[in-house]
């Protein structure tokens, strides 16, 4: 399988400590994304090197995060990992883009997940120009199978100034049902894109103005995560 890295964190799966795998390759090229490293990388591992390390950690690890890239790409090597993870008794967690709707069913039929991220770049309406590709239906159509799944479901957005208007969030919120919806803050270093380096990184006290905004349209918890205080509720 193509893996680009790990870390331990303590903010990808709420509270939870949480062993997080980067799965590499994603058949998008958003502009401002800053895993530029994972989308093409050529570095594998077997699943018995991933099942070693989630073992060496397992003790003080509440969870397993499979990130990326885009994970899904390579689904039968997330169902092997998740597969093991539950196997142990430790929670789950998905990052995804949302493009492959019909791989994710398949991981939500084996109830492997308790938990998804899932990025909605844009109004779905909107994604061609904010992404580049049209993929805002399949996007709506994952968002609309894990809820009825069940599974707790976080929606993010990276706000980049340049991208993003005020409006677009708005609008994002008012197609959106989830648990959780958060704001990221756009990082300007090791962009795909070189042109948005000179993007300025959105001041963390607008976001969370922003946030506040939306709140009262949003029937969930609004967060904010920044560089400067972590993730923020609002
Ligand atoms: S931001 Fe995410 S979906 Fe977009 S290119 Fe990067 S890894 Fe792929």
């Amino acid at each position: 399988m193509f893996v680009g890295g790990s870390i331990i964190s303590s903010v990808e799966f709420h509270a939870n400590m949480s062993l997080v795998i980067f799965m590499s390759k994603c058949p998008l090229a958003c502009r401002y994304c800053h895993n530029v490293e994972l989308l093409d990388d050529d570095s594998e591992k077997s699943f018995e090197e991933i099942r070693q390390e989630i073992d060496s950690s397992a003790d003080f690890l509440d969870a397993v995060v499979i990130s990326g890239g885009e994970p899904l790409v390579q689904t039968d090597a997330v169902i092997e990992i998740l597969t093991y993870v539950r196997r142990i008794g430790l929670k789950t967690k998905l990052d995804t883009s949302g493009i492959y709707p019909d791989k994710l069913k398949k991981i939500l039929d084996l109830n492997l997940l308790d938990f998804i991220s899932l990025d909605v770049k844009a109004p779905f309406s909107k994604y061609r120009k904010i992404t580049g590709a049209d993929i805002g239906l399949e996007v709506k159509k994952s968002m609309d199978l894990i809820n009825s799944y069940g599974v707790h479901l976080e929606i993010r957005t990276t706000f980049v100034p340049t991208l993003h208007t005020k409006e677009d969030i708005m609008n994002i919120v008012d197609e959106i049902k989830s648990d959780v919806y958060t704001i990221q803050q756009f990082r300007n270093r090791n962009v795909l894109d070189p042109a948005l380096e000179k993007v300025e990184v959105p001041n963390p006290h607008d976001l969370a103005e922003l946030a506040g905004e939306i709140k009262p349209n949003f029937n969930g918890i609004v967060k904010v995560k920044s560089a400067e205080f972590g993730e923020q509720v609002i």
